[in-house]
């Protein structure tokens, strides 16, 4: 239902978890959010109900991990899935590396589910949003998408069917975030030395208000230093940008 996602120099937590208060209004069933520390660590904390449950656990659990420049938050209304903390996003890979936060509805994900469990991946959860996961993992492991985070987004949007903005990151590049969208909104604020992601400017306006939409079927990954537009092919397209002069 709602989406943060940052790279740059403050603490990513704070901006998540602020982006997310934010966004609120919307309405949402849980939360999540995962931190890439610089180091290869990735941490993952979720919690079902309210914003307050997610910021009780974050509050109990060793801060150190979730100390990094780098991260994406989610509220969810479930769609598939009871509203658990297990069905909370983010949803990860099996082997832990790979987040994933979306919005929206895999509308092929049983198709999807049912490829990846013949290959031998046990689901973890009972979500449309989990199979992304495991599908940027193996794109990103092996192929002609190896090793590339954007490239491997492209190649599982292309496969997807029905609306999402999917929010991927990996820990094998913690300075980046990369999204995807089909029908579903997806924004861009851009910074000084960082980079923000949203389902809706409301999420970053504290901070910026130089943004980018994002056409449909459009990749965008952010760093701190900038962000880059393509289209599903990988293929780079010119961006819109804009201010959003609406007050706070
Ligand atoms: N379909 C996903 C789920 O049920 C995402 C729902 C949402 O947009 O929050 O987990």
């Amino acid at each position: 239902c709602g989406i943060v996602g940052y790279v740059g120099h403050r603490q990513a937590l704070e901006v998540v978890l602020g982006g997310l208060r934010r966004l609120e209004y919307r309405g949402y069933d849980s939360a999540g959010v995962a931190l890439l520390d610089g180091e290869g660590g990735l941490a993952v904390e979720r919690a079902a109900g309210a914003l307050a449950n997610l910021e009780k656990r974050l509050a109990e659990v060793d801060g150190s991990k979730f100390a990094g420049h780098s991260g994406m938050g989610h509220t969810r209304w479930a769609t598939h899935g009871a509203p658990t903390d297990r069905n909370a996003h983010p949803h990860r890979d099996a082997s832990g590396q790979v987040a994933v936060v979306h919005n929206g509805i895999i509308e092929n994900f049983a198709a999807l589910r049912a490829e990846l469990e013949a290959a031998g991946i046990e689901m973890a959860s009972d979500t449309d949003t989990e199979t992304t996961a495991h599908l940027v993992a193996a794109a990103y492991a092996d192929g002609p998408t190896a090793g590339d985070l954007t490239a491997s987004v492209c190649a599982v949007a292309r496969r997807l069917e029905g609306a999402f903005t999917l929010v991927v990151t990996h820990a094998a590049e913690p300075g980046k975030i990369v999204a995807a969208r089909r029908s579903s909104p997806l924004v861009v604020g851009v910074g000084e030395g960082e980079h923000f992601l949203a389902s809706d400017v409301a999420a970053f306006i504290e901070h910026t208000r130089d943004a980018v939409e994002l056409g449909q079927d459009q990749v965008v990954t952010i760093t701190r230093d900038g962000y880059r537009v393509t289209d599903f092919s990988a293929v780079d397209v010119e961006a819109k940008p804009f201010t959003v002069d609406w007050d706070l």
